[in-house]
């Protein structure tokens, strides 16, 4: 048909302009033509359920994001070395939803470069060069995030300065999740040490996304955050995936732990899809790092990216979205698990809000990628657009738009127990 021949040929030229870099979703990827709300529109004719995008976290094309980044790129659209309002409004109402010692924004336009920042600045902070992240952790792509991103390696391991720990799976730990976990860290670090390695600092993405979600029990990583500090290293929360409402409980997947962090880095869904992401800290670590070097970003905190970010914070108040979020996420936890009670190979369901991890093991509980990938294929024929996570990629995982109904997670468990029963 017409429709297949457009979708290979624009597959061709992806291969040929864009190279090994570009990876699709799909055997037969899909060419969107537009997005609303919760959904995304094909070349095909369908409309498609998002249950896989956190960037667009207030709704695909949310018509305040669009308003607002207009209205300001036809008026001024510059660096920030000039005064303009629009940005410190913006610091000053993203400020106000961290705890008070957390008082310097640092905007930067990916979460890669939070990240990478955030190292540099935990390395001047505590003295130390070694980073303990989680086994199968992602967070982002410069030279130094990679190294602490092991989820990217295709070969090889984790320079001297980056140790791992499992994710704080209960398969690993056992029901001592909370006492497993800072003793992993305990080890990492004397590993580190009796290497002649100082620890810089703990970096964990606090819902453990690309891990397979990992949300319970609350407070689990404060004992290990506490080991860390006693070593002499910071804690960094990436809000990447988890901040701007997603967990339902407020805006932060830290909050969740009890335990503050000594930077916090986001990203994703700050813009609603317009570049712009951020890093958050006390101001003596800022300025500490500030004593060794001058840092600039020519593109962050624009009054165009800013306005955009300005109107993701609005529309999270006024949509109600943070509610929104713990609401729809009860009801579909709801539903998965009383799908789970009839499919033996649904092993868990977890997560916080509208971020859930749904696992699949064989009979034999081994880890059930097959499972996982089967459905994501399937849901997509039922018109639902759906990823997975971990590091068997045997958890199905769920962060639609914000704004999604929980009819619209009918959907999704109805489309579920349809494939799996
Ligand atoms: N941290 C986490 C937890 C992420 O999931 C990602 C992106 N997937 C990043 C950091 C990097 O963000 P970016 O792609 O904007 O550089």
């Amino acid at each position: 048909t017409g429709l297949a021949e457009d979708v290979s040929a624009l597959v061709a030229r992806r291969r040929k302009s864009f190279g090994a870099a570009s990876v699709l979703f799909y055997e037969e990827p899909l060419k969107m033509l537009r997005a609303e709300g919760a959904r995304m529109y094909a070349s095909d004719g369908r409309a498609y359920l998002d249950f896989y995008n956190n960037v667009p976290t207030v709704g695909h094309c949310h018509p305040k994001v669009v308003e607002a980044v207009q209205k300001q790129i036809e008026t001024l659209n510059i660096h920030s070395r000039y005064l303009f309002d629009i940005s410190h409004d913006y610091a000053e109402k993203l400020l106000a939803t961290y705890p008070a010692a957390l008082s310097n924004l640092v905007l930067v336009c990916t979460g890669s470069e939070a990240n990478d920042l955030a190292l540099r600045i935990a390395r001047k902070a505590s003295g130390g060069t070694g980073f303990v992240v989680t086994e199968t952790a992602y967070h982002g792509n410069t030279a130094a995030v990679t190294e602490v991103s092991p989820s990217s390696y295709k070969t090889g391991a984790p320079p001297a300065h980056v140790r791992t720990v499992p994710a704080p799976d209960p398969a690993i730990y056992g029901m001592d999740i909370v006492g497993g976990f800072a003793a992993a860290v305990e080890e990492a670090i004397a590993a580190m040490k009796a290497d002649g390695i100082e620890p810089a600092g703990l970096l964990v993405d606090t819902i453990f996304s690309s891990d397979g979600v990992y949300a319970d029990p609350p407070g689990f990583l404060a004992p290990a955050v506490e080991v860390m500090r006693r070593s002499g290293g910071v804690y960094i929360a990436d809000e990447v995936q988890p901040g701007f409402a997603r967990t339902g409980a407020g805006m932060w997947g830290f909050a969740r732990h009890g335990v503050e962090p000594d930077i916090v880095t986001m990203g994703k869904p700050m813009g609603n899809g317009y570049p712009i992401a951020g890093l958050v800290t006390r101001p003596e670590l800022l300025s500490a790092f500030c004593d060794d070097f001058g840092y600039f970003n020519t593109f962050a905190a624009s009054p165009v990216a800013t306005a955009a970010a300005m109107a993701v914070l609005e529309a999270i108040e006024e949509d109600g979205l943070i509610a929104n979020a713990a609401r729809v996420g009860a009801h579909l936890t709801q539903r998965l698990e009383a799908l789970r009670q009839q499919v033996p190979t649904m092993a868990a369901v977890r997560g916080a809000g509208l971020y859930l991890g749904v696992e699949f093991r064989t009979a034999d509980d081994e880890p059930a990628p097959e499972i996982a990938t089967g459905l994501i294929n399937g849901l997509r024929e039922h018109g639902i657009l759906i990823g997975a996570a971990g590091r068997y990629g045997n958890t199905l995982k769920i962060r639609p738009p914000l704004c999604v109904t929980e009819a619209d997670t009918d959907l999704l468990v109805d489309a579920m127990a349809d494939l799996l029963t």
